[in-house]
């Protein structure tokens, strides 16, 4: 029997299903270790699990509520902080419990980094997986600082896995000229810049297609979303983004896996960030879970 008298705050609210019952699994990454500009994404999870309780289970967007999904919050990974190999290890052994088990994953960074070893693991399941990305950064470079893991390398090493037309990039609007060419020129990626408009016909073009989806959150401006090591100005606004929700209930690609990355609370003294974080996840958990129910 359920004792209504007590919660546990370090779970996020209405994501209490156990995990033997749970259609989605979201954990937190709590990992910034190639972040190039300001640190401080490894406290997203913990801060958004605080945040998240002045949120409401229902989406009126939506017209979905968390109460009706079975979805567990199963914490943080452990992880070995200082060896950046060890840590993506862990990431990919950690998700590819959760997608073996038939489960989907749905991380919270940390940087973009993590997106790899998580995408790797949903990757050897599904084969075909696309990859829907928002993001300010291309984040395709080959090597960053010397690294070929960073968090601005990150799409690219997925390219290498996947290659090309499969990786469908929204909201770009910094990088080098390299990267920019090798995604509009080259056309080894899609990529829409500094805007989402075309996020609905892409969705459509991959109809029954299983994808992953990545959002590096400093995709939104950072009037709204100041919380992040690389603040890009030029982005969209929540209502612009607000619009994906609705476009992803309404289509019929298989969400297999996603993730939301670059969270860092503590640049945004109001926590404004991080409630918009914690209502991206709110949503995405919704169409995520809605979506597998009609299968
Ligand atoms: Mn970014
Ligand atoms: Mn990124």
């Amino acid at each position: 029997m359920k004792n209504n008298k007590f919660f546990n705050m370090s779970n996020f609210m209405g994501m209490d299903s156990s995990y033997e019952e749970a259609d989605l699994v979201v954990f937190g990454v709590g990992f910034d270790g190639t972040t190039s500009n300001r640190p401080g994404t490894r406290f997203a999870s913990t801060a958004m699990r605080n945040e998240f309780y002045g949120l409401e289970t229902y989406s009126p967007v939506l017209d979905l509520d968390l109460e009706d999904f079975n979805i567990c919050d199963i914490g943080d990974l452990d992880l070995s902080i200082g060896n950046t190999d060890i840590v993506l290890d862990e990431i990919y052994e950690g998700t590819k419990d959760i997608v073996n088990d038939d489960k989907i994953p749905f991380m919270i960074g940390g940087e973009h980094l993590v997106t790899l070893p998580a995408f790797k693991a949903v990757h050897e399941k599904y084969n075909d997986v696309h990859v829907l990305h928002f993001d300010a950064h291309t984040d395709l470079r080959e090597t960053y600082n010397n690294n070929k893991n960073s968090h601005a390398t990150v799409i690219k090493r997925i390219w290498d896995i996947i290659g090309d037309n499969k990786i469908f990039q929204f909201g770009i609007r910094s990088g080098t000229k390299e990267e920019f060419d090798f995604a509009l020129k080259q056309k080894h990626t899609y990529m829409e810049v500094g805007s989402i408009n075309t996020f609905e016909d892409i969705v459509k073009s991959l109809d029954g297609k299983n994808v992953y989806l990545t959002i590096d959150l400093d995709v939104l401006d950072p009037s709204i979303f100041p919380g992040t090591g690389t603040p890009e100005p030029g982005g969209v606004t929540y209502k612009e983004f607000e619009n994906i929700f609705k476009v992803l209930k309404n289509s019929n690609i298989n969400l297999v896996g996603c993730d939301i990355v670059e969270l860092s609370p503590d640049y945004d003294s109001t926590s404004v960030s991080t409630a918009a974080a914690c209502k991206i996840l709110r949503e995405l958990s919704l169409v995520t879970c809605d979506n597998k129910n009609k299968k």
